[in-house]
């Protein structure tokens, strides 16, 4: 003969179950099994529940618990943590088991959309949140610079749609991934969109989030550590600093100043007084550079390029804004890649990016090579 809940002993004996919702259903229905005797207390109870009731297989009460129900019974099991009833149970020395809410099968679970902050590489500098969903995924859909190492927390069986093979042409392919997202959580999946960084950062996860809201599909984003943040970290640069930088500015050189698509006023950045932060500007680096000296920045103001930034090919170079053009070309640096223009590149509190190149303990926080050029 099974017992209820490892082996409890309720064969032949009165159960009084407290609760609602699907768990209700799972617990009468294995307290059935177990060959209790049980009598529902609910004001109202899903249908399966009342067919029993029906059938006389059990007794529902129609109304909720009372003290006296408890003490007429053998043993109580709750779905709902009610501390009054588990003290009602305590006074009259009944046993009071309290489940956990049951949730629905996956199969009847609505499909859903997560937007995942995959941070700059490192597995390590992927959120606990991210993980989580990750783990929970049905099918994760990622691109180039989403951190590919952490598709191990993947549940198995989980699918993993790499859109970087997704037919070219940037409004086309963007296009193509949303309607991805949408219909794979309109088949009932939890779709996870993992990609670099934090997904709000020239992560697209904003077009993203519309197209799955204008769908009626619910979305939602888990930040990132961004590599505009981290970049600079793991290059041993303090973005602000007292007495050095009061803020920064993050911007995006996909197109170069003065190019009619440019909305960025260089001229204003180059009298901010704060750090400078360039992401997608290698190959505009020259322009970029020289438009802000030509609107007054300092042309000995210290500056450093980081690429690869936290993976086993990390390289640092470091100039200053009229210079580092030039070394970064030299140097053979190229995307994905950093850029960090201000007085804190000269800081170095770690007291790495001195001549030699050098490759600290990867324990300690997967920091890799840093050089100086220049
Ligand atoms: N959402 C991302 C940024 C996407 S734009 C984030 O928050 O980090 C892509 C740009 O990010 C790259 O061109 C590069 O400038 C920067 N980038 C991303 N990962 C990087 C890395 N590991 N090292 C250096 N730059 C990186």
């Amino acid at each position: 003969m099974s017992g209820y809940r490892a082996q409890l002993p309720v064969a032949g004996r009165q159960v009084l179950v407290v609760g609602d919702g699907p768990g209700l259903v799972v617990e009468v229905t294995a307290l059935l099994d177990a060959e209790a005797m049980v009598t529902v207390a609910a004001a109202t109870v899903p249908a399966a529940v009342e067919d029993l009731a029906d059938r006389r297989v059990i007794r529902w009460l129609r109304r909720t618990w009372s003290p006296s129900d408890v003490s007429a019974v053998d043993l109580v099991v709750t779905t709902v943590a009610d501390e009054e009833l588990v003290r009602a149970g305590s006074d009259c020395a009944t046993w009071v088991v309290v489940t956990e809410r049951v949730t629905p099968a996956r199969s009847v679970q609505r499909g859903r959309v997560t937007l995942v902050g995959g941070g700059p590489g490192p597995a390590g500098l992927l959120t606990l949140a991210g993980a989580a969903a990750l783990r929970t995924a049905d099918v994760v859909v990622c691109d180039r610079l989403a951190p590919l190492s952490t598709l191990r927390e993947l549940a198995p069986g989980a699918e993993v749609i790499d859109v970087a093979k997704v037919p070219r042409g940037r409004s086309t392919s963007q296009e193509a991934i949303n309607t991805i997202l949408v219909d794979r959580a309109r088949a009932g999946q939890h779709v996870v969109r993992l990609k670099g960084g934090d997904p709000f950062v020239f992560g697209r996860g904003g077009e993203e989030a519309i197209a799955c809201a204008d769908a009626g599909v619910p979305v939602s984003v888990i930040p990132g550590v961004t590599s505009s943040v981290a970049g600079p970290a793991l290059a041993g640069i303090p973005l602000t600093h007292r007495g050095v930088a009061q803020g920064f500015s993050v911007v995006s050189g996909h197109v170069p100043p003065g190019s009619p698509e440019s909305t960025v006023d260089y001229a204003a950045l180059a009298r901010a007084g704060t750090t400078l932060v360039l992401l997608m500007a290698v190959a505009t680096l020259p322009a970029i550079l020289e438009a802000l000296v030509e609107a007054g920045l300092d042309p000995a103001t210290p500056a450093a390029t980081v690429a690869d930034a936290g993976m086993p090919t990390q390289r640092v170079v470091t100039a200053t804004a009229s210079t580092l053009a030039d070394v970064v070309r030299q140097s053979g640096l190229g995307a994905p890649a950093i850029t960090v223009v201000g007085s804190v590149v000269g800081l170095q509190p770690l007291g790495v990016g001195l001549e030699s190149a050098q490759r600290p303990d990867r324990s300690a926080g997967d920091l890799h090579a840093v050089e100086r050029t220049g």
